[in-house]
């Protein structure tokens, strides 16, 4: 039996995270990820992700940005929301707040090898992939985790940070609330006839809202959410009567769509765990909660879940506490399950009140939008959350970074 003071189930970006972060403060850590790394792996995933600014100042924290940053994120500066049926309209400029971009459009391949090898440049971080965890014995002060290859480790706080499927929290016994949106999103890169002018553009059809994130190197990548029903239909159109129909629905803002990859999609689901916590185990990232991706918030949740549990355990430490005990723990579910509620009932409120053709509902929106286009502290607000800086922000996502004058 390996013993450890804390194993993460997942090694994905939000379980690497909390593992680099736990790592950093001299915590012995087991990350156990199903996935082996391979880097000449062909990438599945066509979707590119947002990346707020508070996720950046954690990837920052972590010492991962420098890697991350090396790849040519697209910084956006501009973001763009207009409605199909009505004709209200939104736009954040960053320069309005003073900083350099609202946040960067980036392949989540890219964030994962920079925390792996985060990972494996700290000694007292130990990985073990591919590997699956089977089953987790209770042992009083003590968790066990068995493994697919019947290895057992020790630890006295166990973190669920295996996705949306979460395998661990099934073996953990917390239940979720879920419900289908009947929508699914499809997900495809697009080269445009007219520059997207580092701009996040955001278009509210009836069906389900359609984006197009601006990438270095001029392309976008888009995420066009569609009713259910519709989505094999739009797969399996051929290329140019899909850059037609996406034209369109564009309201061709960047002119022809001149060429376009592989189209893929994705089933879209709302789940939120019952509980974050019980006695020496919590749940982070998808495990916990699934959110609708039309303003590009899972991850930058699940990091500040990452961040926010590694601080409370932390503290537990220096004041002496159990890291793994129920009481520090509530602490975390507290801090992360309200934020979280809210955002996914603001994406639910927003996808209901657009994905709808009510002329009456269109006149409310259109001045909805309006309102908040004209009123500079409420779109300032607007604009914080979407940077991820609203709200109650763990330490590693409140350290501002100031540029250095350059030379
Ligand atoms: C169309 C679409 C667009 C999106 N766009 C954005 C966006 O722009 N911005 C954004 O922030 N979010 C976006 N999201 C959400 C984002 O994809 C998720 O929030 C994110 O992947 C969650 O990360 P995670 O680390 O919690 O889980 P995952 O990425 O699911 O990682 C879980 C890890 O656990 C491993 N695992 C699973 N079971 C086990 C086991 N038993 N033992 C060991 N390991 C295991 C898996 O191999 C995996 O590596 C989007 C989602 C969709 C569907």
């Amino acid at each position: 039996m390996e013993q450890f003071e804390v194993i993460i189930i997942g090694g994905g970006i939000v379980g690497s995270a909390a593992a680099c972060a736990l790592g950093d403060a001299g915590m012995r850590v087991a990350v156990v990820e199903a996935r082996a790394a391979r880097s000449d792996a062909p990438e599945r995933d066509s979707r590119r992700y947002a990346i707020t600014r508070a996720s950046e100042r954690i990837f920052r924290a972590l010492e991962v940005w420098d890697a991350i940053a090396a790849e040519d994120p697209c910084a956006f500066t501009d973001m763009e929301v207009w409605d199909a049926v009505g004709n209200g309209r939104l736009h954040f400029d960053c320069a309005e707040l003073g900083e350099p971009c609202l946040g960067y459009i980036l392949e989540p391949r890219i964030i994962t090898a920079a925390l792996r090898t985060g990972l494996q440049t700290r000694s007292t971080v130990s990985v073990f992939s591919p590997a699956s965890c089977t089953a987790l014995n209770s042992a009083g002060t003590h968790i066990e985790v068995i493994l697919d290859d019947e290895r057992a480790l020790a630890a006295s706080l166990v973190v669920a940070a295996d996705g949306a499927r979460s395998p661990v929290r099934t073996l953990l016994g917390i239940d979720t609330r879920s419900r289908d949106y009947d929508q699914s999103s499809l997900v495809a890169l697009v080269r445009t006839d007219e520059p997207h002018r580092n701009t996040a553009w955001q278009r509210f059809l009836p069906g389900g809202p359609l984006a197009f994130l601006p990438m270095a190197n001029g392309w976008c990548s888009i995420v066009w959410t569609l009713p259910a029903a519709d989505i094999n239909g739009m797969l399996s159109l051929a290329e140019d009567d899909f850059h037609a129909a996406l034209g369109t629905a564009f309201d061709h803002r960047l002119g022809a769509i001149v060429e376009s990859g592989p189209r893929t999609a994705w089933p879209l689901r709302r789940q939120h765990a019952g509980h974050y916590v019980i006695e020496r185990a919590a749940l982070v990232g998808d495990a916990a909660h699934t959110i609708h991706p039309l303003a590009g918030q899972g991850v930058n949740l699940g990091l500040l879940d990452a961040a926010a549990l590694s601080e409370v355990v932390l503290d537990s430490i220096h004041q002496g506490r159990d890291p793994g005990s129920l009481r520090t723990l509530r602490r975390y579910e507290r801090w992360r399950r309200g934020d979280n509620l809210l955002m996914m009932s603001a994406m639910d409120g927003i996808n209901r009140l657009f994905s709808n053709a009510s002329p009456l509902l269109g006149q409310v929106r259109s001045r909805g939008l309006d309102a908040v286009n004209h009123a500079g502290t409420l779109r300032q607000l607007f604009m914080r959350h979407a940077m991820g800086l609203g709200g109650d922000l763990p330490a590693l996502a409140r350290v501002r970074q100031v540029p250095l004058p350059s030379a």
